[in-house]
This record gives C-alpha cells, structure tokens and sequence, in this order.
C-alpha cells in the first residue's frame, strides 16, 4: 500500500489540486497580470513628481479667501492742498454785459477789477488762475476759493440803485467766504450791501453748476455802474482792494 507521505504522493496530490481548481488559479494569474500592468502603465516615473514638486507651484493649489472690505482709517490728518484762487472776469470772452449810454461797458470795468484782484494775490506769492466767463477750465474747476466779479446795470432807476451784493454757492459751503468778502468789502468801498437786487442769474449762477464740488464759490456785483461808476472805473483800486482783502481774510479762516 502508498503511504500518504511518500513524494511521489505529495505531488500527485497538488497536481490534483491544481487540475480541480485550473480555472481558479488561471483568472488569478491574469487579475494578477493585469493589475501590474495598469499600475506601471499608470505609474509616473520618479523625476516627473519630483519636477513637479519643484515647480513654482508644487502640489499646491491658489487658495481663495473672501475677505470683507473695512474701512481705511488715515493715520494723519490730510493736510491742505497748495492754495489756488481762481477770478472770473465777468463777461470776458462772452458778450459785453451791461452797456452804458457813453459806450462803457460791464465786461471792461470787471476786467480791470479782476486784473487787479489777480495782480494783488499773485503779489502775495499765490496761485491764480483769471478765468473768462465761459473759461474751458470752469470744467471740474478745483480751487480754494472761486469769486466772480460782476457789476449791476448802468441805467439810473433810483437814488438807491447803489451797493454791492454776493451770492454763494448752492452746492458748496462758501459761507465763510461770502462773510469775508462780503464784510471786507464794504469796509473798504463805504458801499450798502444791495440784497433786495440779488436774482436767479446770481444764485443760479452758471459756474457754481460746472466747478468740482468742494471749491467754495461766490458772485460779487462790485457796484452799479451809473452811481457807483467813479468808484468802479477811476478807483478801480478800492474794489480791488475789497475783494482781494475778503479773500485774504478767508484764506486766513480756513488755514486755521
Ligand atoms: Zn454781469
């Protein structure tokens, strides 16, 4: 009889095994096979992930964060840009303004006090721009202060018909110019202040509408031109003197 232990018998008792399960052990051999495959297919070689690891961006990916908005708090206090004053010559570059019988016209004696004003401020080492009515530069005009300088008509109606009168800028807080100015000058000409003749054509004035907001701005009407016309033409200085001085004075407020 074979003994169960003999060699001959061990591998007689595999080689069963294997033809019982052939089937089995072929699908293993080929799973096996295939799954090697795939994984060196697959597989990158060792320098392609170290190139990448050594790229500019790495294995990394941009990392987006919603940050909400606050508010910049400014350290300093903006300090104040250099001082610019702009002078519209009324009429100037337009049309002639108000004409007096003998031919004087409002556009010559606004041109002659503007002229003046500018000559006065620059002499003070500040920036001045003379502008015309309609000046191009009235666009998003920036400045200090604005002042345009007009005069009332040269027909006589009364005896009352003399004075000066301001009107401010509806847009702009130009107060604390038109209190300088408005003061000053009638210290300097003697002249009533004339605010039952202030029109539409004043505090609707054209300019206040173009300007950049922020730049305060005013319309004097300097005197009227037939009982005020020796102190308008002959000592055309005293206006002058007026409006610079209440422009000064304004300067000197608002440096403070
Ligand atoms: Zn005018």
């Amino acid at each position: 009889m074979r003994n169960a232990t003999t060699p001959t018998s061990a591998w007689h008792t595999w080689l069963h095994f294997f033809g019982r399960h052939i089937l089995i052990l072929l699908f293993l051999t080929v799973a096996l096979a295939g799954m090697i495959a795939v994984h060196w297919y697959f597989s990158p070689s060792i320098g392609d992930v170290q190139a990448v690891a050594r790229s500019t961006q790495g294995l990394s990916a941009p990392i987006f964060k919603e940050i909400p908005a606050r508010p910049v708090q400014q350290r300093l206090a903006q300090s104040p840009g250099p001082i610019r004053i702009g002078i519209i010559a009324g009429h100037a570059g337009f049309d002639s303004g108000a004409v007096c019988e003998d031919g004087l016209t409002e556009v010559e004696v606004n041109t002659v006090i503007a002229r003046l004003v500018v000559e006065n401020l620059r002499a003070r080492g500040l920036a001045v721009d003379l502008l015309d009515e309609f000046d191009e530069r009235l666009r998003g005009y920036n400045a200090t202060a604005l002042v345009s300088i007009h005069a009332d008509s040269c027909v006589y109606y009364n005896e009352f018909a003399t004075g000066y009168k301001i009107a401010a800028s509806p847009f702009t807080d130009s107060t604390a110019l038109e209190n300088c100015v408005e003061r000053v000058y009638r210290q300097v000409t003697e002249l009533p202040y004339h605010a039952n003749t202030i029109t539409p054509h004043m505090t609707d004035y054209h300019a206040f509408r173009t300007i950049a907001p922020g730049t305060p701005a005013i319309i004097i009407e300097a005197g009227f031109m037939y009982l005020d016309r020796e102190l308008l033409t002959v000592q055309a200085d005293r206006p002058a003197r007026g409006i610079t001085n209440g422009i000064l004075c304004f300067l000197e407020q608002s440096q403070q």
